[in-house]
């Protein structure tokens, strides 16, 4: 089924139809023919910029429709509930969804849900009216968490551990009541590997923040359909949308310094070494437990020779040129051939 889902979002969303709606309306129209050249030339510019953005939003609904279909995310009459903070990532989730949904071969509905945390100056009108607007059924979940966390925590001490504790508990309570099978979050391809840094650097743990999981209390499902997107195209998409972003500072909370530093130099290699963070994020999901040092993920202490020759054994790790079998060099050898090589005395 997802399979489906996701080969929808990959030949219909290819349609030239998409073109109207990502436009600016500045592409949108076109100069009358007796323009001077400048104006000829600034349409021109516009109907780049239209392209551009068309190519944005089928790239968005591919990436998000491959990550459905190949974790298996949403089933036929599944209800999805969207967290949405009024940030740029859970905008543009809540809005693929809906393009995902209305060319999906299977029925599956949506529901908004935003928790407002009672947060000072938080604009508590924006998003029932965003919603009412786009006529997405939504619910609202008012609980005061700010006082909670400023009257627990110690001045000067950071308050997101234990926000984001009590949301997440508030969440799933809210998902169960509202009946939701799976409860869809707004994590990108960057979150995912800034937070696999952050638990190996500062955690020592290979743990990343997974597409897919059930959530700690047992009782849901919880999806992130942007896993592949990266951050930069969804800042770039939540510009064209014009989506009417909430700031996410209002708690009056620094920023995590440690994800600061993680961010810092994920865009140095990003600028360094192009292609390096593609590497990594590739890597999460080829893992090899075989060649790790986790016991219980491979059962190193049972481990016996087969005495079957094994392709992605021991010459996983040689040098570069074996992983690309130049021919006549050694490298690119088996072991029992190389052993063939060395006849016993
Ligand atoms: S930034 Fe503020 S609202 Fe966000 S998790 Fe931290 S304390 Fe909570």
């Amino acid at each position: 089924m997802n399979d489906r889902l996701q080969e929808v979002s990959l030949t219909t969303l290819s349609s030239e139809t998409e073109f109207a709606e990502v436009s600016t309306p500045a592409a949108a129209e076109a100069p009358p023919a007796t323009a001077a050249p400048a104006a000829a030339g600034s349409f021109k510019q516009a109907e780049k910029l239209a392209h551009e953005n068309n190519k944005l939003h089928k790239r968005l609904c591919r990436l998000t429709g491959q990550a459905i279909g190949d974790y298996n995310m949403i089933e036929d009459g599944d209800k999805v509930m969207v967290c949405l903070s009024g940030g740029k990532d859970s905008y543009a989730l809540l809005d693929i969804l809906l393009t995902l949904r209305e060319r999906a071969p299977i029925n599956f509905d949506i529901i908004a849900v935003n928790l407002d945390q009672k947060q000072p100056n938080f604009p508590a009108h924006v998003l029932p009216e965003y919603l009412t607007r786009l006529g997405v059924p939504f619910h609202i979940e008012n609980q005061d968490t700010y006082s909670i966390v400023t009257r627990v925590v110690p001045e000067g001490k950071t308050t997101c551990a234990l926000c984001s504790r009590l949301r997440r508990g508030i969440l799933y309570r809210v998902a169960t009541e509202l009946g939701a099978t799976k409860v869809a979050l707004g994590h990108h391809r960057d979150d995912i590997l800034e937070t696999f840094f952050l638990n190996m650097f500062f955690g020592g743990k290979l743990k990343g923040m997974p597409p897919k999981l059930q959530s700690d209390d047992g009782k849901q499902i919880v999806i992130r359909p942007l896993a592949y997107v990266k951050e930069a195209d969804l800042t770039r998409y939540a510009e064209v949308k014009q989506f009417p972003i909430i700031p996410c500072d209002l708690c009056g909370s620094q920023e995590n310094l440690q994800r600061k530093q993680i961010k810092g130099l994920m865009r140095e290699w990003e600028k360094k070494f192009p292609g390096r963070v593609d590497n990594i994020f590739s890597a999460l999901s080829t893992v090899v437990p075989s060649h790790l040092m986790d016991r219980d993920l491979f059962d190193f202490a049972g481990l016996k020779a087969t005495g079957e020759a094994d392709a992605n054994g021991d010459i996983a790790f040689d040098e570069e040129p074996c992983a690309t079998g130049t021919s006549g060099n050694t490298n690119s050898l088996g072991a029992s051939q190389i052993i063939s090589l060395f006849p016993s005395e």
